[in-house]
């Protein structure tokens, strides 16, 4: 390599991390709807003639960048930021956006965690149980929660127009679900993931991981049940978990990413669920 190459690769590397963060993007998925990303944490935003209407502001600096590039690249005010549920790496950073004339919306029960934890975000004010529906411009916003599945008030955000959905955390498409599923109902996610089966979309915008079409979510899907039956069934045997994490295997998923890693991490995890919920350690056989 010459010395002239070296300098260069010094210079632009000098000029990414000073400029721009470069893990920051947004990409474009459909019509006037944009997936916004920090490299690991996705979120979703419309672009109307009324306003801009986007998900989670993911943390500060996140939203900070996201703010300028926004200004830059449309021109046109925010007007609503809805938050996903309640989670910090998800949701910190929508003080950048508050200003008069933005309105946060959030599930009922994110926003109450967000206050009794004292989340260093803005607290949404308008808030849901069930559905709502927002008309941004020409685009409609159908917001829904789906029962519990991880952390709290937890909703899909869809976009009948695009035919686009946006879940977070409790759908996870191209990877295997995080680690020892920390906070995870199983059976909520597998009810949620069913729940939204049944709606009409065509891509899914997940809040970590891939984009993907309903044939992937029908794939995490399958695995979640499939892994689910097998905890339990060894678990109905009397099996503990090292004898399960040794025995189960799910082949058919090993495309999956972090799929011989997290394997018998998701094994610990559904396992401990069963003992937190159903409190399976303390039947009498
Ligand atoms: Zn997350």
């Amino acid at each position: 390599m010459t010395l002239h190459k070296i300098f260069f690769i010094l210079l632009s590397g000098l000029y990414v991390s000073s400029a721009y963060p470069a893990n920051f993007s947004i990409t474009p998925v459909k019509d006037n709807l944009y997936q916004f990303s920090n490299g690991t944490h996705h979120a979703v935003f419309v672009v109307t003639d009324e306003g801009i209407a986007l998900t989670d502001p993911i943390s500060e600096a996140a939203a900070k960048w996201l703010k300028g590039e926004l200004k830059s690249r449309f021109d046109v005010p925010v007007r609503y930021v809805i938050y996903s549920h309640n989670h910090p790496d998800h949701v910190y950073g929508g003080e950048v956006f508050a200003e008069p004339g933005v309105s946060f919306i959030a599930h009922q029960w994110a926003r109450d965690d967000l206050l009794a934890t004292q989340a260093d975000t803005e607290i949404p004010e308008l808030v849901f149980n069930d559905e709502m529906r927002i008309f941004l411009g020409d685009t409609q916003i159908d917001l829904r929660y789906h029962g519990p599945n991880n952390g709290k008030g937890s909703i899909s955000i869809n976009f009948p127009q695009q035919r686009v959905l946006h879940v977070v955390d409790w759908i996870v498409l191209g990877r295997m679900p995080y680690k020892t599923l920390p906070g995870y109902d199983i059976r909520g996610m597998i009810n949620s993931t069913r729940d939204v089966l049944a709606m009409d979309f065509d891509i899914l915008v997940g809040g970590h991981a891939d984009t993907g079409n309903k044939d992937d979510v029908r794939f995490y899907l399958s695995y979640l049940e499939q892994l689910y039956e097998a905890v339990l069934d060894g678990m109905r045997k009397g099996k503990s978990l090292q004898q399960l994490q040794q025995e189960i295997r799910l082949d058919e998923f090993e495309s999956l990413k972090m799929y011989e890693e997290w394997l018998p991490l998701n094994i610990q995890g559904v396992y401990n669920d069963l003992i937190d919920q159903s409190y399976l350690h303390l039947r009498q056989e």
